[in-house]
């Protein structure tokens, strides 16, 4: 089995309850959803023949390696980045559940160098559970239908009680275009499933024609998930802010 990715490098975690930690970022190639305001549109768009490696952790000094790669061959492309350094290496995208099969190759020989970290849309539950045993924390990411005009409320329902079984938080995108009903259903499913699962609020960065809010909502919607749920933050993105990768 082979994996295609679209980068790896060494960054700071610039979103959600890690913020500002190091990661190692492997960043995989495609999503099955299409968000308004995706900042890793070059990622979802599919394969690309090489992908750039950062050689030195945060010395954006890159080379290219040729898609699609072996399991063995992306472990010692990971070693070199150094784990150990690291606070944890991320499964990003694009969505990683994607290729789970890939992953269910790889994640054993990675096992034991730095924990797992799995930054996910939340909408592939039967992919998650293939890789349960493998991973340490799960940030996942409810997309709401405001930005991808698709409902997938059941199949986001099913991910969070797989995934409980983990450490779990979930993180939801805020633009100007989401709706209380929106927000009452992100209660249901989290409320129904464990009050005590942590919910990051996260500002959208305008890009294209996507806007925020009014800042003043983010108080009052952190005052409505406080009536269910024990641990509600507003949390922006900071590797923006920093111009980092
Ligand atoms: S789920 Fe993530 S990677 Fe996929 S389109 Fe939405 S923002 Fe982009």
């Amino acid at each position: 089995m082979k994996g295609t990715l679209h980068e790896i490098f060494s960054s700071i975690q610039g979103e959600g309850l890690y913020v500002g930690v190091r990661q190692i970022f492997l960043r995989f190639t495609g999503c099955n959803l299409h968000c308004s305001y995706c900042d890793t549109n070059d990622s979802t768009a599919g394969y690309r023949e090489k992908f750039p490696v950062e050689m030195d952790p945060g010395t954006s000094r890159f080379e290219y390696y040729r898609n699609p790669v072996a399991p063995e061959e992306l472990l010692k492309i990971v070693l070199q980045l150094k784990p150990e350094i690291h606070h944890s290496l991320s499964l990003t995208g694009g969505e990683p559940l994607l290729q789970a099969d890939f992953l269910a190759e790889f994640l054993p020989l990675f096992r034991g160098r730095c924990p797992v970290f799995l930054e996910t849309n939340g909408t592939l539950p039967k992919n998650l559970s293939k890789l349960l045993p493998y991973l340490d924390i799960i940030s996942m990411d409810i997309k709401l239908p405001s930005v991808t005009n698709y409902a997938c409320w059941h199949d986001q329902e099913e991910f969070i009680n797989i995934a409980l079984e983990k450490e779990l938080y979930v993180k939801v995108v805020l633009t100007e275009n989401t709706t209380q009903e929106e927000l009452e259903q992100i209660m249901k499913l989290m409320a129904k499933a464990d009050p005590g699962i942590p919910l990051v609020l996260q500002p959208v960065t305008p890009v294209n024609r996507v806007r925020e809010m009014i800042p003043g909502k983010y108080i009052q919607i952190q005052d409505y998930f406080g009536t269910a749920l024990k641990n509600v933050r507003v949390i922006p993105q900071t590797h923006k802010i920093l111009n980092l990768l």
